[in-house]
């Protein structure tokens, strides 16, 4: 004698069975008791979302990952989504093992503001390159700097004509000085005080005068 779910009177003989229901039914049980939304933060500026604390681009994997970290106890796989839901694949680990349930995701996005696009924005710099002398070659060090500080997520704050030359103003000294390194400019070094940090440790910005 097979056994008939009692919820919609399947029988086991059709379908699998986990405990005294069916496997549909089960697995509708179980996605009832799951979330049916996520909160994620994304930039208003470049878009990306935040992800185990870091902002990345938004993409299947990536959106993933940060609707994981809001479903702990199980595993999740997002089959498609647009811009308000995801549509996932949940395991749930029910009484007779695992049971993988369809679930819509609403996203609920909270707009916010990254590090990078709030330093941007207040035109944050770390580093000042002063290039002076033959003006293609002061052309081919801002491509160079771009190109590098692009790559390492980093970013030119600010341009500005000066003296016959373009002051350069960038986000971060490591990389300034690696530049500078690389290329073999050899700049004449000063440093202007920035400010004092919470563990009350003189700040500077470098700035390096480099003649072309
Ligand atoms: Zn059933
Ligand atoms: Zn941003």
């Amino acid at each position: 004698m097979p056994r008939y779910c009692p919820t919609c009177n399947r029988s086991e003989a059709d379908v699998k069975f986990y405990g005294n229901f069916c496997e549909i039914c089960s697995g509708e049980k179980l996605s009832e008791g799951l979330n049916n939304s996520a909160e994620l933060q994304r930039c208003k500026e470049c878009k990306r979302i935040r992800v185990k604390g870091k902002f990345m681009t938004e993409n299947r994997s990536n959106l993933e990952t940060a609707i994981q970290q809001q479903f702990r106890k199980n595993h999740v796989r997002v089959v498609s989504y647009d811009a308000k839901e995801a549509l996932a694949k949940i395991s749930v680990d029910g009484p007779e093992g695992i049971l993988t349930v369809d679930k819509a995701i609403k996203l609920k996005y909270e707009k916010t503001l990254c590090d990078k696009c709030y330093k941007i924005k207040c035109e944050y710099y770390e580093a000042l390159f002063q290039l002076r002398g033959d003006k293609s070659r002061i052309e081919k060090v801002i491509s160079h700097t771009k190109a590098l500080f692009e790559r390492n997520n980093e970013f030119i704050s600010k341009m500005e004509s000066k003296d016959g030359g373009i002051d350069l103003y960038l986000s971060s000294k490591r990389l300034a000085n690696e530049f500078v390194a690389f290329y073999k400019l050899y700049p004449k070094m000063s440093y202007v005080l920035a400010g004092i940090n919470r563990s009350g440790k003189k700040q500077y910005k470098n700035v390096y005068a480099i003649h072309l």
